[in-house]
């Protein structure tokens, strides 16, 4: 009895392993990471997009009406989708649900956007957690993008903002205000490393754009010619800025 039992833990163990879709969670049976409904739905940022912040713009234009007459340290930036399911949920089944694998997959979809807009960068760095909000989460997923971005696009990553302090309610504050706390939130560590470089800030989602730009500020105090910005998704132009 014993011995039926055990080999049929090593039956179970050597067919019943499956490939399930990463949005879904339903079975498939082709290479891939998503089925073919989850594959045909993602929400690529193809469309029409604002040549400055990349974002979704219902009409053809070169710049969405936020980016027009206003100076902005970020130069350019670029999303793979519009924030909407199913990489939304996607997104936050990463961060949330302490899905770390996820930030593999997105990356490659960020190789193929980097390379797509023909980004060149001398660096990568990414939007830091304060050490309470990594303790919490365990890990801090932009850290994670950029490690898997490096390794693909061999851009090397460097770890060189500190958060000094939490800002998680900003909701209620208004976009100035919240990019005055965000700038006073952050601060870089080694400045000369940036100096006269092109740097690529990497994020999982673009909604304001106000912490981005916080960090793009700051490094192009620090001397930076030139700051990239690239994110998984982005929401739309006229979303972000009600
Ligand atoms: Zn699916
Ligand atoms: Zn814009």
């Amino acid at each position: 009895m014993k011995i039926k039992r055990f080999f049929g833990k090593i039956y179970k163990k050597l067919f019943s392993v499956k490939w399930t879709c990463n949005c879904c969670g339903k079975e498939i049976f082709s290479d891939g990471y998503f089925c073919e409904s989850c594959e045909k739905s993602l929400p690529y940022n193809n469309g029409n997009i604002c040549n400055h912040c990349g974002r979704k713009v219902n009409n053809k234009q070169d710049y969405c009406l936020s980016c027009k007459n206003t100076y902005i340290a970020v130069d350019t930036a670029r999303s793979v989708f519009t924030y909407a399911p199913p990489i939304s949920d996607l997104i936050k089944k990463f961060k949330f649900n302490n899905k770390r694998y996820l930030s593999e997959i997105l990356a490659k979809y960020l190789k193929d956007e980097y390379d797509k807009s023909g980004f060149r960068a001398d660096y990568i760095v990414f939007p830091p957690m304060t050490d309470k909000a990594k303790k919490k989460r365990g890990f801090n997923q932009t850290e994670l993008l950029s490690k898997n971005l490096s390794e693909k696009t061999g851009v090397p990553y460097i770890d060189d903002f500190i958060k000094v302090k939490d800002t998680e309610r900003q909701v209620d504050l208004s976009r100035e205000l919240r990019l005055k706390n965000l700038i006073g939130a952050y601060r870089i560590i080694d400045k000369k490393v940036v100096k006269d470089k092109t740097v690529l800030i990497v994020d999982d989602v673009l909604t304001t754009g106000a912490t981005t730009e916080a960090l793009a500020k700051l490094l192009k105090k620090a001397g930076a010619r030139k700051v990239l910005v690239l994110t998984v998704a982005s929401v739309p132009s006229e979303k972000a800025y009600q």
